[in-house]
């Protein structure tokens, strides 16, 4: 196994990446250790990330974020205070991409599999269905134990690529529920506007699984 070097993180095998499962009545029989799990899944996820965003907005993290409204003040302290799902909503150019990139960094350091992902990519990952170059950001939207997705609802999303759009969200929300994965969102459209862009029924699962946080402000781009 992979981890014959490490001890084992919930202290179940030991750091073989093998634990042995005895059924009521039945032979014992190898299976693999929750760490090994992990440690496959997040290699794996290292290979995928290099196709994903996160990698050009190293620099946005919380303590890179500089709030200049009150509004903005909130939001930081509300999205630093706990790792969970997020609505962020408000204009555009008020760095909402900046607070969305801290909690996926924040994430990464902590060990969660996490992305960020533009919407308007998604939305063409989901359009090409099955093409080549797409299939490693589907599968971190769907996979990430934390998935960020930037900047919704700027689009009218129709047929097929909604269609996709409603698969992957419902997927998130189940997964949500049973085991608390966390999905955050951002958009320039409050809550109860986006549905004139997306299906209701996705805009439904996006507010079950996200607090929703206001924020506001000059915009950091024309500022200067
Ligand atoms: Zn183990």
């Amino acid at each position: 196994m992979t981890n014959t070097e490490n001890k084992c993180k919930y202290g179940l095998c030991d750091g073989s990446g093998w634990v042995w499962e005895k059924p009521v009545g039945g032979r014992e029989y190898p299976q693999f250790c929750k760490c090994h799990i992990e440690s496959v899944k997040r290699k794996r996820f290292e290979k995928l990330l290099k196709e994903s965003q996160i990698n050009d907005m190293r620099h946005m993290t919380f303590e890179s974020y500089k709030p200049q409204h009150q509004t903005q003040w909130r939001a930081y302290e509300q999205l630093h205070a706990a790792h969970k799902g997020y609505y962020l909503f408000g204009p555009y150019g008020v760095g909402k991409t900046h607070l969305m990139a801290a909690t996926v960094i924040r994430a990464i350091g902590q060990e969660i599999v996490s992305v960020i992902i533009t919407v308007p990519k998604l939305l063409d990952t989901l359009r090409r269905y099955g093409e080549k170059d797409t299939v490693a950001i589907e599968t971190l939207a769907y996979e990430a134990d934390y998935l960020a997705l930037d900047d919704i609802g700027k689009h009218k999303v129709t047929g097929w690529t909604e269609e996709r759009l409603f698969m992957l969200i419902d997927e998130r929300y189940k997964k949500f529920v049973s085991r608390k994965i966390h999905t955050s969102v951002s958009s320039n459209l409050p809550p109860e506007q986006l549905s004139n862009t997306i299906d209701p029924a996705i805009v439904d699962r996006i507010r079950g699984m996200c607090a929703e946080v206001f924020v506001d402000g000059k915009s950091y781009r024309t500022k200067a």
